[in-house]
């Protein structure tokens, strides 16, 4: 990479100019009588100052400070890519029927430079049914970024897209990532990272687009607008879009290509509710609900494994404790933090424990086949509209084991799990249409 490249569409601070022929703009641009960062739009308050007097903006420290003494220099996007033949597409998987008419929509859409939201149901394949239209702006000389508001979700997708597009030069960015920066048709990176960059793409790919926490960033959503070039497009992916995608989808501002169906063709489990008067007073005494405890024997009993999701990891104790005493073994607990969660992960996936009691930090990304799912207090606001459909969407995931049951047991029916439950059910009147079987 020449040093110039460093440059093209991306904005880097300096004091003094780093190398001739850059375009350079005040990184702290005054606007009336305030200040406004120009790297992530945030208004300085009266406070935001240094002891030399200067002024520095609070909100994107993260990507180091940046000053009234620093601007941020750029060279304007030339797309000095290689136009590859295929896109530089290597992968040599098939797309299903379903996923082949949703691959054709999303190809249509970039390629008439429209924005666009791939709403797929977990377990859908959305990653695959992206590749041809990634294949064809590749094969343009477009710059792509591929991006998601969740570093582990650019880890597990930078490996696979390195080896679905063996030929394309990849870059992977995210917070203390070893490698250096490189100039490249396609970029991987989270969110925070595409503050660096300023017209710079021709198609954003926006992966988990209503996780944390870009849902609720401001700050977030302007580093994709800027990062795209104005004649550029961006495409949303998601399995459980919130209220404000879906407002924009229904009042049309927002085109949409559903894919209701799982890969192997099965419709999504719909969240069973069981009302357990009272479950957190009674957890508290060490007791669980009587019809839950049925339930785990049940599986016990029929050798079914199960994930049981708690609203906290204060409660992990408690309910280890009243399963201990209920006779129910065989499994461990686990949370964010745990320091064995990987172990635990994997010592469920090799069948050596069969159950694991477990927060939200399964919700996503986790594939174990042929487990039930249960969740103690579905109605507490830890669990989301999207954190329910995410949980139950665990289920029947493997072709070989394509269903299963999701219960909740919820102390009242929140507006939450009604939410839920209608996009489920939302989902499977479409998929029952294309052919879906429950
Ligand atoms: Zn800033």
């Amino acid at each position: 990479m020449t040093d110039k490249e460093a440059f093209f569409g991306r904005q880097l601070p300096f004091r003094a100019a780093p190398a001739p022929d850059l375009t350079a703009t005040p990184a702290l641009k005054a606007l009336g009588s305030r200040l406004q960062c120009q790297r992530c739009g945030h208004w300085l308050g009266p406070t935001d100052r240094l002891a030399n007097q200067a002024w520095y903006c609070r909100q994107c420290l993260q990507l180091g400070r940046l000053t009234s003494q620093h601007k941020l220099y750029t060279i304007p996007e030339p797309n000095q890519l290689p136009k590859l033949a295929n896109g530089g597409l290597t992968w040599d998987g098939e797309l299903s029927a379903q996923q082949q008419v949703a691959a054709q929509s999303v190809l249509a859409h970039v390629q008439s430079q429209t924005n666009h939201l791939l709403w797929a149901v977990t377990g859908a394949g959305k990653t695959e049914i992206v590749y041809p239209a990634l294949a064809w702006a590749l094969g343009q000389g477009w710059r792509v970024a591929w991006t998601s508001p969740r570093v582990d979700v650019c880890l597990e997708l930078a490996p696979r897209l390195q080896s679905a597009f063996a030929d394309v030069p990849q870059t992977v960015l995210y917070g203390n990532q070893p490698q250096p920066y490189r100039y490249c048709p396609l970029t991987i990176c989270t969110t925070h990272q595409l503050l660096r960059f300023q017209a710079a793409f021709d198609l954003i790919v926006v992966d988990e687009v209503d996780a944390f926490p870009l849902a609720t960033s401001p700050m977030l959503k302007r580093a994709i607008d800027h990062a795209q070039k104005p004649t550029g497009c961006h495409l949303l992916l998601t399995a459980t879009p919130g209220e404000g995608l879906q407002k924009r989808v229904a009042r049309k501002t927002l085109a949409v290509t559903y894919v209701p169906l799982r890969y192997h063709g099965h419709l999504l489990p719909q969240i069973d509710l069981q009302i357990a008067w009272r479950w957190r007073e009674q957890l508290g005494h060490g007791r669980l609900p009587l019809r839950l405890i049925r339930q785990l024997r049940a599986y016990q009993q029929a050798g079914q494994r199960f994930l049981l999701f708690v609203p906290h990891v204060a409660d992990l104790a408690l309910v280890d404790r009243a399963l201990h005493r209920a006779g129910i073994a065989g499994g461990v607990t686990v949370h964010a933090a745990d320091e064995s969660r990987q172990e635990k992960v994997q010592a469920m996936r090799d069948r050596q424990v069969s159950f694991l009691v477990t927060t939200t930090i399964l919700e996503r990304g986790v594939t174990f086949p042929n487990v039930a799912v249960v969740i103690l207090g579905g109605d507490d606001p830890v669990f989301s509209t999207a954190a329910l459909v995410q949980i139950a969407g665990r289920v029947g995931r493997s072709a070989q084991f394509p269903t299963g049951e999701v219960t909740s047991y919820c102390h009242s029916y929140t507006r939450r799990v009604r939410l839920a439950r209608g996009m489920i059910a939302r989902l499977n009147l479409q998929g029952r249409r294309q052919g879906g079987r429950p």
